[in-house]
């Protein structure tokens, strides 16, 4: 969990879970699968989105849509596997995404340290 919360800038999972990084790849995830309804028993009600693992935090693969009481019994359980499926469209296309950013983050670190060697 540790890992990729440092990896991605975060101090803990709760500012992630507020984050704006979360709050986009939430409604991209809502968009490109039917995150309505439990994937345990069907409900529709309370629906919350649950991370089978802390490691991988924005792959599709590795969240479950969960209804308020399967999500608790998840937590408390060792969990069966509900992650959302057919999900690589999305996964790769935000792996592109990630790739890119990092490039223009690179390439502005590149840019920002030769503006320092000029000044
Ligand atoms: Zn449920
Ligand atoms: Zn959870």
């Amino acid at each position: 969990m540790r890992l990729q919360l440092d990896l991605l800038g975060f101090k803990d999972y709760k500012e992630f879970l507020n984050s704006s990084l979360w709050a986009d790849f939430r409604s991209r995830l809502r968009k490109a699968h039917n995150c309505s309804k439990c994937a345990r028993c069907g409900s529709t009600e309370g629906i919350n989105l649950h991370h089978m693992s802390y490691k991988a935090l924005l792959d599709p693969a590795n969240i479950a849509v969960l209804c308020r009481d399967c999500h608790k019994i998840q937590h408390t359980k060792v969990g069966i596997n509900y992650g959302l499926k057919n999900s690589e469209q999305l996964k790769s296309q935000l792996k592109k995404e990630t790739k890119e950013q990092n490039k223009k983050k690179k390439l502005k670190r590149l840019i920002d340290s030769q503006k320092k060697d000029k000044a």
